[in-house]
Order: C-alpha cells, then sequence, then structure tokens
C-alpha cells in the first residue's frame, strides 16, 4: 500500500517504484511470527530503531512530544542527527533472537501497535516478514528500507550542518552511533559533552527538530533518493518498462 510509506519518503521515492510499493499482506493483528517464538506483543517491533531529526520534528510538530520522553526513558540518545538507540543496545540485541525479547521493544510501540505510523523511520517503512511476491517482493522491500536508511543519515548530518551546528567535529561521534558494530560506541560517548553538541539549542532541542523537518521539506528529493548506495540494486533489478511478477 502506497499509503503505508510515510508520507516524507513518497516524495523522495521514484513514481515507478512508488507504484510498486504494494503489498496485499495484512496479518499483523495475527501475526504469523507468534507461532515461530515472536513475543506476542511487541512481535518484530523488538527493536529500538534511529528516528532523525526530521521525523521528530514531524512528531513534534504534530502537537505530541511525548516522543522525546518516550525514548530518552528507554536510554535513547538525544542527538542532532536525532534519536540513537540506547548504548549497550545494539550488544544485547545481536545476542536474542530477533522478535523474542519484549525487554528490547521499541519505545515508540504502544498496545501493540506503532504510534508513530505516519513519521517512521526508513528501517521500520521497509520491513516486511513476508511478502506475497515471494523472495524477490522481500528483497524488493529490505532495499528500499536501507536507502531510506542510507537518505536518512545523509540528511541528518547535513541538516545538523545547515541550522549551525559543528558537524565536523562530531562526524565520527555521530557514524559511530548509527553504526551496526557496537564495539567503540561507549568509548566515543564518554569524550562526548552535550554542551559542545547541541551548542545553542542545549536544552532547546525540540526547537532543533522542528527546525529540522521545516528545512527537510525542501531536501528530500528524487534526486537525494537515487543518489545512495543501495540505489544501485533498483537500477539493476527493477524495470519500470514490465509489468512485474515478483
Ligand atoms: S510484520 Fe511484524 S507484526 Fe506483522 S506479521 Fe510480520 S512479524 Fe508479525
Ligand atoms: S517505530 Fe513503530 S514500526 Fe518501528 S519498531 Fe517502533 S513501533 Fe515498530
Amino acid at each position: 500500500m502506497i499509503s503505508s510509506i510515510p508520507q516524507i519518503f513518497q516524495q523522495a521515492i521514484p513514481k515507478e517504484l512508488l507504484n510498486q510499493c504494494t503489498n496485499e499482506f495484512d496479518k499483523c493483528s495475527q501475526c504469523l511470527m507468534v507461532s515461530n517464538g515472536f513475543d506476542t506483543k511487541s512481535k518484530c517491533c523488538t527493536y529500538f530503531p534511529f528516528l532523525p531529526n526530521f521525523s521528530m520534528g514531524h512528531l513534534i510538530k504534530s502537537g505530541n512530544t511525548d516522543y522525546i520522553s518516550k525514548a530518552l526513558a528507554a536510554g535513547g540518545l538525544l542527538l542532532p542527527i536525532g534519536i540513537c538507540p540506547p548504548l549497550g543496545y545494539k550488544e544485547k540485541y545481536q545476542e536474542t533472537r530477533f522478535g523474542g525479547d519484549a525487554s528490547l521493544s521499541c519505545p515508540y510501540l504502544s498496545d501493540g501497535k506503532c504510534s508513530i505510523w505516519s513519521a517512521r523511520s526508513g528501517v521500520c517503512t521497509g520491513f516486511q516478514c513476508y511478502s506475497s511476491y515471494g523472495d524477490f517482493g522481500r528483497m524488493f522491500w529490505g532495499r528500499l528500507g536501507q536507502v531510506l536508511f542510507e537518505m536518512e543519515t545523509e540528511l541528518s548530518l547535513k541538516l545538523t550542518d545547515e541550522l549551525g551546528l559543528p558537524l565536523k567535529a562530531h562526524r565520527d561521534y555521530y557514524l559511530e552511533m548509527l553504526s551496526t558494530d557496537p564495539v567503540n560506541q561507549r568509548q566515543y560517548h564518554l569524550e562526548i559533552d552535550p554542551r559542545d553538541l547541541w551548542g545553542p539549542y542545549y536544552s532547546r532541542e525540540h526547537q532543533f527538530y522542528e527546525k529540522s523537518y521545516d528545512l527537510a521539506q525542501d531536501m528530500i528529493t528524487v534526486d537525494l533518493f537515487k543518489e545512495q548506495e543501495s540505489y544501485k540494486w533498483f537500477e539493476v533489478n527493477v524495470s519500470n518498462s514490465r509489468v512485474y511478477n515478483y
């Protein structure tokens, strides 16, 4: 369903791909994976996704700042690029079987449902445990999520710079916090003073996120989407000149 793609991403995904973002599978209320050991309430949301600054700004502008509190209460890191998972989360995540540990539940999950569906991140947008189009369909969605994640990363860094915060000095730190390899995260984090990260926005983080969202509207484009490394997969595997049967 195209409507299942957050609106801010719809303007970036090339039309020919957006038209392929259909999947009639809608069985989450009777999650098939529960019989495979997934937690009955958290299911595939036993994950703490990176939420970029502009998406958090979108949520705040919709009138609810509780999302920040929820993420912080779960140990999330409040950074100019967005909200990152807590230190140590990724180690624990890698040590457990995906879906099985409710203690890893997403802070935005509420009564078994995603409370930020219209502004969820790229990795969540691309997750499909099943596709009516088989392996290729699952791969399609997985790659879409990867391109969106790359775009979110690039854009959240760019917005930090555009809004006047020192990016060069902290770029490595940010990339480390986004990395799937958590080995050096603690060391990097120890060396960081939040006042240096946030500058004039220290204690005014909400405003920074809101400004990020305002700026992002014009920066999220099809060109930006196509510039991402993982987009190549679509160039090779998805042609817009034929009817798909995957
Ligand atoms: S997408 Fe998640 S909630 Fe839906 S059926 Fe698959 S594992 Fe269950
Ligand atoms: S943001 Fe929403 S979809 Fe993503 S893990 Fe959290 S609750 Fe699930």
